[in-house]
This record gives structure tokens, sequence and C-alpha cells, in this order.
């Protein structure tokens, strides 16, 4: 099986200035090959971070990310280190900023191609180029125009395409479609569903917005303060939603559950990551706190058919 996964991903620290904040801490799951995990939670939970881990951007204090079975930092190190870059690729958020404004489209599409040496006769090159724009719904003919001329939407097309050039298995996509519109978002939402199918891609999916994960992912892991607290299939994380934290998440779009019960606005503020704290992490915000969360950090365990950290459900409090 091809897995993408992180056992033991423990305290990923990022440096602040004079004080350290651990981004990650405790964080594990796998990836099926050909399938979708998405991490949702608010700015700050440090899903962006375990994003950039498992392309190899960031290094983990403590724990791996293997990919395929073999730990990625010892691949990366070795001569079949641009071999495995070639497989996993990023999509960014911001389809304005990571376009470089006075390049063609070509040469975007054709970077990845050049910096693996891939693909070195330039008619070949081209052609590679025409099929990738043709694959992401644009005209060969676009190559020639540059990034200004393009909507959001097709820009985050031009990225895609970029993304695919080498032919990856994996790709890392953080919060591909937040900077766009709502009606273009579903459409770039469906043609990385239909590439998906079609290339039997796996996708790591960032995201703040349940509406965007409910569309793509086959699971989901929540996130708070850098840890996850449940992890669950969709369908069941949607229709029985565990964790105090997921439920307060749901039922700000009450539309997705169907509940018919009014939207409820998110309660409370994440805290300061680098004061974050004790116990629970959630339960200055959780209204099923008690004392023990405020003293005991619940761990991930297997609770109703699917992974959650919270004391309330392990008691059957809730
Ligand atoms: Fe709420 Fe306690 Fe569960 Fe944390 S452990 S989510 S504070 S009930």
């Amino acid at each position: 099986t091809f897995d993408v996964s992180a056992p033991w991903l423990n305290r990923v620290v990022e440096r602040k200035p004079r004080q350290f904040v651990h981004a990650v801490d405790g964080v594990s799951f796998a990836i099926e090959r050909g399938r979708t995990l998405a991490l949702v939670g608010e700015s700050g939970c440090g899903k962006s971070t375990v994003a950039r881990l498992l392309v190899g951007l960031y290094e983990p204090t403590r724990g791996e990310v293997r990919f395929d079975g073999r730990p990625t930092r010892e691949v990366l190190a070795s001569r079949e280190g641009r071999a495995l870059r070639r497989r996993m690729q990023m999509i960014f958020q911001d389809p304005y900023a990571s376009l470089n404004p006075r390049w063609k489209v070509e040469d975007i599409i054709a970077e990845p191609l050049r910096e693996h040496g891939l693909l070195k006769d330039a008619t070949a090159r081209r052609q590679r180029v025409g099929e990738l724009l043709q694959s992401v719904g644009l005209s060969p003919a676009d190559a020639g125009k540059y990034p200004h001329q393009f909507s959001g939407g097709q820009r985050q097309r031009i990225s895609i395409a970029r993304a695919l050039a080498t032919q990856p298995e994996f790709l890392v996509c953080d919060e591909p479609t937040s900077a766009l519109d709502v009606s273009v978002q579903a459409q770039v939402l469906n043609l990385m569903k239909d590439l998906q199918r079609e290339r039997q891609l796996t996708y790591l999916f960032i995201s703040h917005n349940l509406a965007v994960v409910h569309h793509v992912a086959d699971e989901v892991g929540v996130m708070y303060l850098g840890r996850l607290v449940e992890l669950a299939p969709k369908r069941e994380l949607f229709a029985r939603p565990q964790h105090p934290y997921t439920r307060m998440l749901l039922d700000a779009i009450p539309d997705i559950r169907m509940t018919g019960r009014a939207r409820t606005p998110v309660q409370g503020e994440v805290p300061n990551p680098l004061d974050p704290p004790g116990g629970c992490a959630f339960h200055p915000r959780c209204p099923h706190a008690n004392g023990r969360c405020a003293r005991e950090r619940p761990p991930l365990q297997a609770l109703r058919g699917v992974q959650v950290a919270c004391h309330a459900v392990e008691e059957g409090r809730i």
C-alpha cells in the first residue's frame, strides 16, 4: 500500500522571536493512495505546518514522516531525493502571489520540468505544457500569455498545471480555493476531484472552510492548537461529530448538517499558542469542561468508531 503517514509526529517547533511554539504536537495520521485527507481548524492551529512537514519544507524535531513506507527525511537526503520531490508537489493558497508576474505561462508550468531535468527537448516540453493546460480546462494557446491576463480561478488552474508537470502522486493543497470567489471555488474543487480520479492522486487538503472540506474529503482531521482532536471518515464526522470543538465548528454551518437549527457562531477565541492552556487546550471554550479537563490532556483514542481526544466522550458525558 501507498501511504503518507506521520506516525509519532511530535513536537514540531517553530521559532518565534526569543520564544518557541509547539506548532504541531503528537499529530499522527496516514493517507491511503487515491484518497483525500482534509485538515481543518481555525488559523494558527498548525495545519499549514503539517502540510509543509509532509513535503519536507520543515523537519520535525521528533517523530517522522513516511512516504510509501519510507522516512522522507532519509530519502530526501539520499540520491533518490530528487525523484521523491517529483512525486510530491504543493498547491498554495494565493494564485496571485505564487505565479511570477513577469513569466509567461509556458515558463511557469515548465519550471518544475527544468528544475528536475525532465523533457530537455523544447518541442516536447512545449507539447507537455499544452497538454497540462488542457487538462486543467485552459487552452494550449494560453501558454504565451502572462498571469495578469487571467482571472483568479484561471490562475489557480495554472498553479495546478504547474504542480502536475512532474506527474506527482501526492499533492498538498494549502487552502487552494480560499482566495477565490465562491462560484469559482466549486469549479476549481471539481477540477481537482476530476484530476484525482484520472490520475489516482492522493491529496492532503488544508482548509478552514468546512463546506469545502465536505466537498472534497474522504477523511477529516480536526486540529486545535497544534493537536488533532478528532480524526474520522467524512460522513461520520458530519453526521455524528464527537469532539465539542468539531460540534462547535459544524454548528456554525447548519446547512451542511441539515439539522434545521439556527447557525451558532463559533464561540470564544483561540488562545495564544505561546501560552496554551493546561489540560485539554480547548477547556476555556468548552461547554462540557470539568476539573479533569483543566488538569489532564486527553489522548487521541479510538472511541465510538472514530479517533477523538475528549474526556467527556470517553466518560460518556456527551
Ligand atoms: Fe471539553 Fe473536556 Fe472534552 Fe476538552 S476534554 S473537549 S474540555 S469535555
